[in-house]
């Protein structure tokens, strides 16, 4: 009967590991720094698990592997785990095309090149190279963004909650800011437009109800010199249905033209494409929102534009004139990165034709079903020769915009389904999680579901791959 102490002494010491030829090999791909933290955490590791053995059970029976092989093979594992990006790219099988969680809108590859250039380089961020004098980082996108939208003037900050707080502020600050009842909206948990207004100091007026709320409630509830503003929200992910009335924004524009009171309009997704003409329907365009006449509009970068996470400010240049002068504007200011990738993207829409292609939010959108049928066909197809430990088919189904965008569209789609005979259908899906690449998909009662919508064909192969892998390794 082997003792703990024989066991304990056994491990083998952290030098020996250190000198062992295959470690000292790892020295090519990693830092001494890391090998050694590795080194003392598995040794730990063996040691804490050798001390929890229960005193009297006999330890040779114990699985605790101190053999300095296996030791070795561990410690590279936890080498290459170390050296891995914590933030790193996944496979999205959802089908959800704006996944927050996922990161939004996936960007055109071929920006890489502009966002790179100005990310390893000095670059003319808040310098004009004409006049040799100081610029503005706010200048590089909005002639494109006055272009696109036909506003007056615009701005960029971090994202379009901060664009909100900073637009009520500005406007609203020690003010009424009149809102409908049927707007008070919360965006993904922590986006709250009545906390948005307490933080901003704007006081809310709240008109009208739930399901409506009338031209004649908004204005009742001017009071000269004391409104500030009147706001109207894009109830980006809800919609109210049945007996409803709202004001549409060209009856509120009038309205705050009558008494001098500007208009803001918090658009949400941020459409620069009118997504009607393919059959996508209830989302304004932000080219109509300027046209319905609002004062100010702000949308999110990384919704329906699909471009990077930024909050986009357009409207009148007075307007916008006052909010760069905002404290508020120095504390959301957005990133040379983020000014980058936003510039190349709003230039794909300048053709019309190739954005469509180009942005993949706006491609995988509008993606023909024969082409997503034909997609999933494949990937069934690769899959397939491990019919014998999963039952694989192809199944009709939806996908979603989502991002807090078109609640109720349904995306038709084609998915590929997966019903696992040895494992459980969780343990497949967290297989596929925790794959290197991780694999997100969608579980659906007693099958898991590929959306072929946002998968690149490109990654099938490693897909199908990992599916076979875990088939053929996994313990139930
Ligand atoms: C998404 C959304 C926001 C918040 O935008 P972020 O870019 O996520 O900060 C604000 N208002 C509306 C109406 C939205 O849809």
């Amino acid at each position: 009967m082997q003792t703990k102490q024989v066991l304990l002494r056994s491990i083998p010491r952290v030098d020996d590991v250190a000198n062992h030829k295959k470690i000292v090999a790892m020295m090519s791909v990693s830092s001494r720094q890391v090998i050694m933290d590795a080194i003392r955490k598995i040794i730990d590791q063996r040691r804490t698990e050798i001390l929890t053995i229960a005193d009297r059970a006999d330890t040779s029976d114990t699985i605790v592997n101190v053999d300095i092989e296996c030791i070795i093979e561990d410690v590279i594992q936890e080498i290459y785990k170390s050296n891995a990006m914590h933030l790193k790219r996944v496979i999205n099988a959802t089908g959800v095309i704006l996944h927050t969680n996922l990161g939004r809108a996936p960007l055109y590859g071929e920006i890489k090149e502009s966002v790179w250039e100005i990310a390893e380089n000095y670059s003319t961020l808040e310098y004009n190279s004409l006049t040799g004098k100081r610029g503005s980082r706010y200048d590089h996108v909005a002639d494109i963004l006055t272009k696109l939208t036909g506003a007056e003037s615009a701005m960029v900050v971090n994202n379009n909650a901060a664009a909100v707080l900073l637009i009520l502020s500005t406007l609203g600050k020690g003010r009424d800011v009149i809102v409908s009842r049927g707007e008070l909206v919360e965006i993904g948990g922590s986006f709250r437009i009545p906390e948005i207004m307490a933080q901003s100091g704007a006081r809310l007026v709240e008109v009208g109800t739930t399901n409506k709320t009338h031209f004649y409630d908004y204005e009742r509830a001017i009071v000269s010199g004391e409104t500030g503003a009147l706001l109207k929200v894009h109830t980006s992910n809800y919609r109210i249905l049945g007996f409803t009335e709202e004001v549409a924004l060209d009856e509120l524009a009038v309205l705050g033209r009558t008494y001098d009171i500007p208009v803001i309009h918090d658009l949400g997704s941020g459409a620069l494409i009118d997504f009607a003409k393919f059959g996508i329907e209830g989302e304004m365009t932000v080219r109509d929102s300027v046209a319905s006449g609002a004062d100010i509009i702000c949308f999110s970068g990384d919704k329906l534009l699909g471009g990077p996470q930024a909050g986009i400010i357009i409207g009148k240049k007075s307007f916008i004139e006052k909010m760069k002068l905002n404290p508020l504007t120095r504390a959301f200011r957005v990133d040379k990165l983020t000014l980058a990738a936003l510039e190349a993207t709003l230039r794909l829409y300048f053709d019309t034709e190739k954005v469509m292609t180009q942005i993949p939010l706006l491609a995988m959108m509008t993606l023909p079903i024969e082409v997503i049928r034909e997609k999933a066909t494949r990937l069934c197809t690769l899959c397939s020769d491990q019919n014998e430990m999963c039952h694989i088919s192809l199944e009709e189904g939806n996908s979603q915009v989502g991002g807090g965008s078109m609640p109720l569209q349904e995306l038709p789609t084609v998915l590929v389904k997966l019903k696992p005979m040895d494992l459980s259908v969780k343990q497949l899906e967290i297989a596929l999680r925790q794959a290197q690449t991780p694999i997100i998909v969608r579980i659906q009662k007693d099958h898991i579901l590929l959306d072929v919508r946002t998968i690149d064909a490109h990654d099938f192969e490693y897909i199908s791959n990992e599916i076979k892998w875990i088939l053929k390794n996994q313990e139930v």
